[in-house]
């Protein structure tokens, strides 16, 4: 028996126990060393034209043996002498396949995607194994070898026998454990289950470039014997067939004008268990220090769970087609949490376990461009798909503008133009730039009311009074709404007709337009403003004036409903905002008698 050579016992205790969170990652390990052996005898081939190799024969395959108890991956791939299985084997945190892309780093193309960077992927089979053996022939030998380890102290070498170069890691699978002080124990039977490897397959490795085949049961229907009567019924037999389990190509990788939109909707439903098709699907490339693909999609609905505590949002992460993080957080804004979709890059440094990324620099660099993307497609919807886009809004537009609250308005220069609000006048759903740019001259602010019933809020007297005066009112129905205003403060609109303060300018702009040039624009920061709230501004001096002489007239009469009223009220006055309706409640200060309600209410 041979001693690991690296360090003790306890790094390689270390290694099975402690870098990874999940158990079940280990057979993404054994396929990805698989798929490299195979990518380096493939690669081989290539550069090398002695070599005759039919790529079409290059294949993974997994097999096991409930009654032994064994999981077996095999690959015809470039395999291992005896020197190779000390090295690579007997060594831990020893990477072959990093060694072999730094060799062939100049003449290596786009032909070569190796996986193995760390050298300790293997030992992960460990956490589910009691014993693994190795048996293996290089590519050019004529002997095979065997490595066999416990994994706990050291490992045999012996010569062995193999029809063929490639590599057979046979795992004997762990008895299930029983669970203690109420935990659950650990179910091993499951890697030697049909079902059980076709679901590790297919989540981890599903876009492995080369085949991962295994034997599955089939049933079939016996033909119908030709004399079988009335009451015959058919009969069934099992069989056992190879089949691809992985579906190879990653979708993500292949230029959009090569791709189906249908075969995008295929993806997004069978991947993301949706049963409608995406709303919109974003794919990009980017190229430079950082390359990487991604293929994004907005949904057409929320998902059921959206609005959970339960729901996560996260984008998968792939490198170099293995899956690294089927959801990750850090890549999508939290208004964003609705997107659903992929990263693959083979570029990105990942930690020593392969489940998270070593820098944030680099995820922060993806995530930015990502929702970059996501703003500039939501708002191509906005503008060339108007109705998809309101269905769109109904579902995540709560939590756009939530965007905007929580983050205390800094990002309103990137979601203010997303939002829609349902117009008073106009009856129907506008962006703010639709509102700002039907302003007549003189309005100063963006109106809007807020309450439960959009019906009630259009009756409001305060409303109508701001209507009468030709200013359309944006009526808000959603709890976050008056929040994301406040957050908000003004909205920054473009190409808005110039207002001249100064009469000479302003005639000798008009005369400009009437000689055929064109009329000039401005950008202004418009406030938003609560038409139940403060004081609106609206009236004219003379209106101010008369109404503050009206309240003096009848000073008594106010201090009697004053009296009668008690605390309810602070004080009771003539107004100017009112046009026909004979009386309204206001509250002063920043908060609506609307807002205080919700946040009387308190969190939801
Ligand atoms: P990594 O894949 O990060 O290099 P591993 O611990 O998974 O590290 O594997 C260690 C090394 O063992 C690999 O770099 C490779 O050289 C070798 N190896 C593992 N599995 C195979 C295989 N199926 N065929 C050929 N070589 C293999
Ligand atoms: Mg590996």
């Amino acid at each position: 028996m041979r001693q690991f050579k690296t360090e003790s016992k306890k790094l390689l205790d270390l290694m099975i126990n402690s870098i990874y969170t999940n158990k079940e990652i280990f057979l993404r390990e054994l396929i990805s060393n698989a798929s490299d052996a195979v990518d380096k005898l493939n690669f081989k081939s290539l550069t090398n034209s002695d070599i005759k190799l039919d790529s079409n024969d290059l294949a993974i395959r997994i097999s096991f043996d409930k009654d032994a108890r064994t999981l077996t991956v095999s690959d015809n791939g470039i395999g291992m002498t005896a020197e190779d299985l000390e090295r690579n084997l007997g060594t831990i945190a020893h990477s072959g396949s990093e060694e072999f892309k730094q060799e062939n780093a100049e003449s290596q193309g786009g032909d070569v995607d190796i996986i193995g960077q760390f050298g300790v992927g293997f030992y992960s089979a460990f956490m589910v194994a009691s014993k693994v053996r190795v048996v293996s022939r290089a590519f050019g030998e004529q002997t095979a070898h065997v490595w066999e380890s416990d994994g706990l102290e050291g490992y045999t070498i012996e010569d062995g026998e193999r029809a063929e170069h490639g590599t057979d890691v046979i795992l004997t699978i762990r008895e299930n454990t029983k669970g203690e002080n109420g935990e659950a124990g650990e179910n091993y039977d499951t890697y030697l289950t049909e079902w059980g490897l076709r679901d590790l397959i297919t989540r981890y490795s599903n876009y492995v470039r080369y085949p991962i085949q295994m034997m599955v049961s089939k049933s079939r229907e016996l033909p119908r014997p030709e004399d079988a009567g009335d009451d015959y019924q058919p009969q069934y037999e099992d069989y056992q067939e190879l089949e691809t389990i992985n579906s190879m190509t990653p979708i993500w990788k292949k230029r959009s004008s090569d791709v189906e939109q249908s075969d995008y909707n295929e993806f997004y439903k069978s991947t993301f268990h949706d049963w409608d098709d995406p709303a919109r699907t974003i794919s990009f490339h980017a190229e430079g220090s950082l390359e990487y693909d991604a293929l994004l999609f907005i949904p057409g609905r929320a998902p059921f769970d959206l609005y959970s505590k339960d729901y996560q949002k996260g984008l998968s992460l792939y490198s170099s087609n293995v899956m690294i993080m089927e959801k990750c957080a850090d890549l999508l804004p939290d208004y964003y949490n609705f997107v659903r979709g992929v990263v693959d890059s083979a570029d990105i440094s990942l930690n020593i376990s392969r489940e998270t990324l070593q820098q944030d620099r680099q995820l922060r660099a993806i995530a930015s461009r990502v929702e970059k993307k996501i703003t500039s497609e939501l708002k191509a919807m906005r503008d060339d798909d108007r109705e998809t886009y309101e269905a769109f809004f109904e579902n995540f537009g709560r939590g756009l503008k939530f965007g905007i609250y929580s983050s205390y308005g800094m990002k309103a220069s990137e979601l203010a133009d997303l939002l829609l609000f349902w117009s008073a006048r106009e009856n129907k759903m506008v962006t703010l730039a639709e509102y700002a740019a039907t302003m007549p001259e003189g309005q100063k602010a963006i109106y809007y009311a807020a309450g439960d019933d959009r019906e009630r809020l259009s009756k409001m007297p305060v409303v109508k009074g701001v209507l009468d005066r030709g200013y359309d009112v944006l009526l808000c129905t959603m709890d976050v709404d008056e929040f994301t205003f406040q957050a908000m403060r003004t909205y920054h609109a473009c190409g808005l007709s110039k207002v001249y303060e100064d009469e000479v300018a302003r005639e000798a702009a008009a005369k400009a337009v009437a000689d055929g040039a064109e009329p000039e624009v401005e950008d202004r920061d418009i406030e938003f403003k609560n038409v139940a709230t403060g004081d609106l501004d609206l009236a004219t001096e003379d209106e101010k004036k008369d109404a503050e002489e009206a309240t003096r007239e009848h000073g008594d009469l106010f201090e009697a409903m004053k009296e009668a009223l008690g605390d309810k009220v602070e004080k009771v006055a003539v107004s100017a905002r009112l046009t026909d309706a004979p009386a309204c409640i206001t509250t002063e200060g920043p908060l609506s008698l609307e807002m205080e309600k919700v946040l009387a209410r308190g969190p939801e």
